[in-house]
């Protein structure tokens, strides 16, 4: 844990006009080096099983959930970085409108300057790492606070930047909300939030304080709606491997699905035939599985513990699962059927391996009960018919979509992912989120003539006359 002290002093470290320059006039070449220290870093055997440990320890990811969902979305998107980031770094030249005769105009790419990330514990190293590269590759120093609940990956977070950078360059703040709060007191000109919504309107309301540039990376309920058109046994056992990743501690995760009446009891055969051939493979029970994680601490399992007893309570049914060892933070894949609205694994973010299903008759009841809830950060559509596929889409709103698959609109750095308000504010990956850790600097400038001139007074009516005449072309 760092204190108040320390915390200014890396700050005004960070900050020093000199240094902000330094790293704003930083060369591609720089960039890239330091871009690359991290791909070396964690492509190393030796660090990749801290690493591995670490995240086994705080979540207990197999190792090779760590390879598929931490270490290659890192490395996949150092590899955008490395190809387009001298194109990125180009000044940006744009047409002029007619009155703007005898100037040229362009977009210089500057950086914001001192940048704080804030990022949570579900995917802490991936998440910790993807818009630090992006924040180095745009040219800024950077303040990292990651969380403070995985407290194995934190530590090695911090090992892996003192070991690559310099406190001016980047710095690792290690600590809870108390560290938070006094780092959202400084003026940083950009603060990049991932995390849960409550949190996101306090880190806004900091922002305000000092007007501080924001992104905001939030989670909520992302749906998934089966229209009955696609093959059960397929969308099943894709929705059983998203709502169990990581156990269901997915941003992106299908929280709650759709389904046509007539095709839940398929719908239920298949989701418990899935689990089982994931996670019961040898018919010792799903705990013994090492492929199956944990809920990361006991204030997580006891809400989603919580938000099962409630459900069951108010009349849900357990198809499926519903095993918990509390002592273990282990609860096994759950179904849930006969769910209401007045139920709290509707009102929230499950953010566990409890997957409630809800049936529906029209595709306009399902647009109705989107209507009620505030937009996902994806909403999901396993379809083969292309009207309702065009019909959910037409009439939803959310970060981004993924037809007929699951969880990959964050996998293409050539895409926007981010959320709408409740989910999220800003986009990230590839191009956007160096536009995002970046001053888009409007740049004119006169090449000949002084046409500005005519506009002096005392006025010229036909000068103005032929202003209008332009704008009409
Ligand atoms: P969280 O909001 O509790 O914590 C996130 C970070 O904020 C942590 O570093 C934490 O220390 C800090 N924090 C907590 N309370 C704070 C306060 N009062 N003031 C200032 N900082 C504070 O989120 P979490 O539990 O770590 O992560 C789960 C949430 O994150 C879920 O809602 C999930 O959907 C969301 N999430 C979103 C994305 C995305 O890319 N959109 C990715 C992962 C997780």
């Amino acid at each position: 844990m760092t204190n108040k002290t320390e915390i200014k002093r890396i700050f005004n470290l960070q900050s020093k006009a000199s240094n902000v320059l330094s790293l704003r006039n930083s060369s591609y070449k720089e960039r890239v080096e330091k871009i690359k220290s991290i791909r070396t870093f964690i492509s190393n055997d030796a660090n990749h099983k801290k690493i591995a440990d670490a995240l086994y320890k705080d979540l207990k990811k197999s190792n090779e959930e760590v390879i598929s969902t931490e270490i290659t979305p890192t490395l996949l998107n150092i590899k955008q970085v490395l190809k387009n980031l001298k194109q990125w770094m180009k000044d940006e030249h744009v047409p002029s409108p007619l009155t703007m005769v005898g100037t040229s105009s362009y977009i210089k790419y500057e950086s914001k300057g001192n940048i704080l990330l804030i990022s949570p514990w579900n995917y802490p190293i991936f998440l910790s790492l993807y818009p630090l590269i992006y924040a180095i590759a745009s040219g800024n120093s950077v303040i990292l606070k990651p969380s403070e609940i995985s407290t194995h990956s934190s530590k090695v977070i911090k090992n892996i930047i003192q070991t690559l950078f310099k406190e001016n360059e980047v710095a690792v703040i290690e600590g809870s909300v108390e560290e938070s709060t006094e780092l959202l007191k400084l003026p940083f000109n950009h603060i990049h939030f991932t995390g849960s919504p409550r949190v996101g309107k306090i880190v806004m309301e900091a922002a305000a304080k000092n007007l501080s540039g924001i992104t905001l990376e939030l989670g909520g309920k992302s749906p998934v709606i089966v229209d009955g058109t696609g093959n059960i046994k397929n969308i099943a056992q894709k929705i059983a491997w998203a709502k169990t990743l990581n156990c269901g501690q997915t941003c992106i995760a299908p929280d709650f699905a759709l389904l046509k009446k007539e095709n839940l009891q398929d719908f239920i055969t298949h989701f418990k035939n899935s689990v089982a051939q994931f996670y019961n493979v040898s018919n010792q029970g799903i705990e013994k599985s090492s492929d199956y994680g944990r809920i990361v601490d006991d204030i997580n399992f006891k809400r989603i513990d919580a938000i099962l007893k409630d459900a069951v309570k108010k009349g849900a049914k357990i198809e499926t699962g519903g095993e918990i060892n509390s002592k273990e933070k282990f609860m096994s894949p759950t179904l849930l059927s006969n769910v209401s609205q007045d139920m709290l694994v509707m009102q929230e973010e499950i953010f566990g391996p409890i997957l409630p299903v809800i049936t529906f008759e029209n595709n306009s009841d399902v647009i109705e009960l989107f209507q009620k809830m505030p937009s996902p950060l994806a909403i999901y559509i396993m379809s083969s018919n292309k009207k309702n596929i065009k019909y959910f889409m037409d009439n939803t709103v959310s970060g981004g979509v993924c037809i007929n698959e699951l969880m990959l609109t964050v996998v293409n750095p050539n895409l926007p992912f981010g959320g709408v308000n409740n989910s999220g504010i800003g986009k990230s990956g590839g191009k956007h989120s160096f536009n995002d850790f970046s001053n888009e600097k409007g740049v004119v400038k006169k090449n000949f003539g002084n046409f500005l001139k005519l506009v002096y007074p005392p006025f010229k009516k036909s000068i103005f006359k032929y202003f209008k005449h332009i704008v009409k072309i």
